[in-house]
């Protein structure tokens, strides 16, 4: 699962930027996003896009718990028929895009995802069916394209992988977050270490050639044995990737009932910046590669398509309520909340739409924004960012159009000695790198951000 994370309230201490500020996995955040009038038809949206390489991806806003530590559009457990229901305005979803997008020049996905909540809620013959959506309706062809598949231990069951493999699933992330029972139940993710061993050995089983194993630092009670516990249990499945996410949602236990919360937040950015270092380095000593701040690969893993951004220039189809679709100067989704009650409604009114020609909700990116973003994006990749390429796009250089953000990167230490070919984090900027990213947003983004309301 990718966990996102809230702004912070706090963003500096004693001058400083806090390095947990907010994961920019995408950018702009969808806070900034607003209803969006008039209503432009897909249609027109997606003409003259390029349309050889887009990506897909598919979003099933459903899990069996709430962990305590996530703020995805996600809701718990679905009552009786509305799986169906949702698969049903999935494929009216697909229908209307894929017209949209029209015939007059090949249409053609280089990749597709199904995220979530957690895709493998669904039963094996709707995951079926979910398959289908993506080939049939859309056109992606699934055995031949990079897919990836986020899954939980309850739901990582033999029928449902054997649908995924058989479907062309080449990578299938488990959100583990710890290995721990006493960790798993701090973070309100109850699980048995059996159950999570268990889930692996049938993943492992199914052929999938990549297996994500995603784990949290900073729970509760977490130290560096207990840590390291975790990190070992998951490298003994040589698992070809590994995430490691930061928590976000201050416990309110231990640290979270300290007498001063300023300190507290001190303490607690300390004790994660100190697991995280010792999690990059425990698997760097271990084969792995550090592609991010949160993901590692494998040094001998076959590569399996994208890495953990979007690409840069090409399109994204969301399908589903949560779901984003980015063109060149438009990001839209549907509305978005993190209250149970507010997603389920929208779930519900998703499920009842008819009409899916329009997009509704979204944030018009400009020049100005494609830059930030192109930069964002491949700051926060270990390998940086080729200058030559930044210059192609936009005909300048990154320190002519964002010369205070780099210099303030620079001056703390973030930016690495590359020479001027080559844009890089740093070890220690890497480390900061949800510092860094949302060093980056735009007044106008950061505005809008502050405005949002949550619901
Ligand atoms: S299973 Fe994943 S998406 Fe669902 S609540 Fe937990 S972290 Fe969030």
């Amino acid at each position: 699962m990718t966990v996102t994370a809230p702004s912070a309230t706090t963003t500096e201490t004693a001058g400083l930027p806090r390095p947990y500020q907010s994961y920019v996995y995408a950018y702009p955040h969808k806070t900034s996003y607003r209803p969006l009038a008039p209503r432009p038809l897909l249609r027109d949206l997606w003409a003259g896009e390029p349309r050889q390489a887009l990506s897909l991806y598919l979003h099933i806003p459903f899990c069996e718990v709430r962990c305590g530590f996530c703020n995805l559009f996600t809701r718990v457990g679905a009552p009786e028929g509305l799986t169906g229901r949702y698969l049903d305005a999935l494929e009216r979803q697909a229908a209307a895009v894929r017209e949209a997008l029209g015939d007059e020049e090949p249409v053609r996905f280089a990749n597709a995802a199904f995220g979530g909540g957690t895709p493998t809620f669904l039963e094996a013959e709707e995951l079926a069916r979910l398959c289908d959506i993506a080939e049939h309706r859309m056109g992606a062809d699934l055995r031949a394209v990079p897919l990836s598949v986020e899954a939980s231990p309850a739901t990582a069951t033999a029928d449902r992988l054997a649908v995924l493999a058989e479907r062309g699933t080449t990578r299938l992330s488990l959100g583990v977050q710890s290995f721990v029972e006493a960790e798993a139940r701090a973070a309100v993710r109850p699980q048995r270490r059996a159950d999570v061993e268990a889930a692996l050995g049938r993943i492992r089983d199914s052929r999938i050639p990549v297996l994500n194993i995603d784990l949290i630092y900073g729970i509760d009670g977490q130290t560096a044995a207990s840590w390291r516990l975790s990190l070992d249990a998951a490298l003994a499945w040589r698992p070809e990737e590994v995430y490691l996410y930061p928590l976000y949602v201050r416990p309110l236990t231990g640290l979270g009932r300290h007498a001063d919360p300023a300190a507290a937040d001190r303490a607690w950015d300390e004790q994660r910046l100190r697991r995280y270092r010792e999690g990059r380095d425990h698997l760097l000593a271990h084969g792995y590669e550090q592609v991010s701040m949160r993901m590692f690969r494998r040094a001998d893993a076959p590569p399996q398509g994208p890495d953990d951004h979007a690409c840069q220039t090409d399109g994204m189809i969301g399908l589903g309520c949560g779901a984003r679709s980015y063109t060149s100067s438009l990001h839209y989704s549907f509305d978005y909340a993190v209250d149970m009650r507010e997603i389920r409604a929208i779930v519900d009114a998703y499920t009842a739409t008819e009409d899916f020609t329009r997009a509704v909700h979204g944030r018009y990116v400009e020049r100005d924004e494609a830059r930030r973003r192109h930069l964002l994006q491949s700051l926060l990749q270990a390998g940086g960012l080729a200058v030559a390429e930044y210059r192609e796009r936009f005909g300048s250089l990154p320190h002519e159009d964002f010369p205070a953000e780099l210099a303030a990167f620079a001056a703390r230490g973030w930016l690495a000695d590359t020479g001027p070919d080559l844009l890089r984090l740093s070890p220690e900027g890497l480390a900061h790198s949800d510092a860094v990213g949302p060093g980056l947003f735009s007044a106008a983004v950061r505005a809008a951000m502050a405005a949002y309301e949550p619901k």
